[in-house]
């Protein structure tokens, strides 16, 4: 077993796409707590052998690093609450 998931690899039937028809970038909204944004690419999938569509991320990137200290605007009463550790747990 590899010990990640290959995206280009069929769910269906294992065979392994050459390449995505479709990438698109997805850029998380807030940075996390190191002050990066993770870029997630994804990629749109069709099986050469069954046919089969899907989705998979092929790629991420973070940015943005480097600033250790965080300055980030706080108003009150306004608090904003997105968890993006399911996205993001490779490590
Ligand atoms: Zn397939």
């Amino acid at each position: 077993m590899p010990r990640k998931k290959d995206p280009f690899v069929c769910p269906r039937c294992g065979a392994r796409a050459q390449e995505p028809n479709k990438t698109w970038t997805l850029v998380s909204p807030m940075p996390d707590k190191y002050g990066r944004i993770t870029v997630t690419v994804m990629g749109s999938f069709t099986c050469p052998s069954c046919g089969y569509s899907w989705r998979a991320v092929v790629q991420k990137i973070k940015t943005g690093g480097g600033e250790a200290e965080e300055e980030r605007p706080r108003e009150p009463g306004m608090v904003i609450e997105i968890d993006l550790n399911d996205l993001d747990d490779i490590e």
